[in-house]
């Protein structure tokens, strides 16, 4: 596995130069003319989040002159920054790293004038529109807006653990399974989202180890029925992970019985995470639905409650959580966002090409 590599560089918004031709955009250094003392910068279309549905929808919106604004996040590219190898995006039959991939979304969405801005939101007002969003100091003014804040896998906070993700730990099954064909590995979690994982990745592995901290699963009975029948699964009651093994890559975790106090050693070449994702939702609590997991609501393909709001990638999406569908969500809000703003009056019908 390599390093992460580094985004192309950019500045906070260009000087219009790249752009299609329509009237150039305030930079975000100009004095806000609306009387408000900051800075400001306005645009027909801002992009909240720069991962795989963040940046395929800016190609999109990008290519059908609606000169969006991405404000990427302090983390730009999202979770694939912190995998390594991909194999399963279309397109790459060797296999891609997961920050090379993401490059490549932003130079192709750079290529067709999107604007940039490394930060995160730190506050919405979608009250009234323009739609209003902070960054740093500047105050982003939008007449639409998709939202493609992702979500964040939890992890166990152990420092091995972050040293060895993508050698050995991962937080996805359905990504990295593949790679533990024959392997012995370990699965953490007591949910619906580790019984799946366990049982996905017994397709692969010989033996999957079931880590629980307590004595039940929270997740559904049927799954817990599937993967305690499953002859490869071997359960591990009252057991956390004190630490994971390995100098270049996972070979054994350290454990503790969380009732005995008795520490043991497993190995293991794999160790999955499956302890949950935080979708990054708080921004938005105050203005847009969130389900009982506190993932955005989308209504009518990638609306949401507010006309001009749309919603693509994880951020809504706790079911399917690649990279593909994420991407297929950008490309589903742009198109949607477009169509709205152009019922609005306040763009003029894409032409066929633009998509
Ligand atoms: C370890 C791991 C390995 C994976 N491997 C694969 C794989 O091999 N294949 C695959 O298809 N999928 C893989 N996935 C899943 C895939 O990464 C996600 O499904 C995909 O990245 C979701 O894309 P997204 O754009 O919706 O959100 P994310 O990728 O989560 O991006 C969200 C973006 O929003 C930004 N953001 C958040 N809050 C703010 C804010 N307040 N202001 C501005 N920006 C903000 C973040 O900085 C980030 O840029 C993997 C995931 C993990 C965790």
């Amino acid at each position: 596995m390599t390093g992460l590599k580094n985004l192309p560089s950019i500045s906070i918004i260009d000087d219009g130069s790249a752009s299609n031709g329509a009237a150039a955009m305030p930079r975000a250094g100009d004095r806000d003319a609306g009387g408000g003392g900051g800075e400001s910068a306005e645009s027909k279309l801002i992009i909240v989040g720069s991962g795989p549905a963040g940046l395929t929808a800016a190609i999109y919106a990008a290519r059908a002159n609606l000169e969006p604004i991405v404000i990427a996040g302090y983390a730009p590219g999202g979770q694939l920054m912190i995998t390594s190898d991909v194999e399963n995006y279309p397109g790459f039959p060797e296999g891609v790293q997961g920050p090379e991939l993401m490059a490549l979304f932003r130079q192709q969405a750079e290529r067709f004038g999107t604007r940039f801005v490394d930060l995160d939101v730190d506050r919405v007002d979608f009250g009234q529109r323009p739609f209003r969003l902070w960054a740093g100091d500047v105050e982003y003014r939008a007449e639409s807006v998709v939202v493609a804040t992702g979500a964040s896998a939890l992890w166990l906070g152990l420092e091995n653990e972050t040293r060895l993700r993508g050698r050995g730990v991962s937080a996805c099954a359905t990504c990295d399974g593949f790679f533990f064909k024959n392997r012995k590995v370990a699965v953490v979690g007591g949910g619906d989202t580790a019984l799946e994982e366990a049982t996905f990745l017994t397709k692969f592995a010989d033996e999957v180890l079931l880590l629980h901290r307590r004595d039940s699963f929270r997740g559904s009975k049927i799954m817990q029925d599937r993967a305690l029948a499953h002859p490869k699964i071997r359960v591990r009651w009252n057991t956390e992970v004190l630490d994971v093994l390995g100098e270049n890559s996972v070979d054994g975790l350290k454990l503790r019985d969380t009732v005995s106090g008795e520490e043991t050693v497993e190995a293991a070449q794999g160790l999955f995470i499956a302890i949950g994702y935080k979708p990054n939702t708080d921004l938005f609590r105050d203005w847009l639905d969130l389900d009982g997991q506190g993932y955005l609501v989308v209504r009518d393909e990638t609306g949401s409650k507010i006309d001009g709001v749309f919603i693509a990638g994880d951020v809504h999406d706790h079911r399917y959580r690649q990279a593909i569908t994420a991407a297929g969500d950008g490309c589903r809000a742009a198109i949607d966002a477009e169509r709205w703003l152009e019922a609005q009056g306040i763009t003029e019908s894409a032409t066929a090409s633009a998509w």
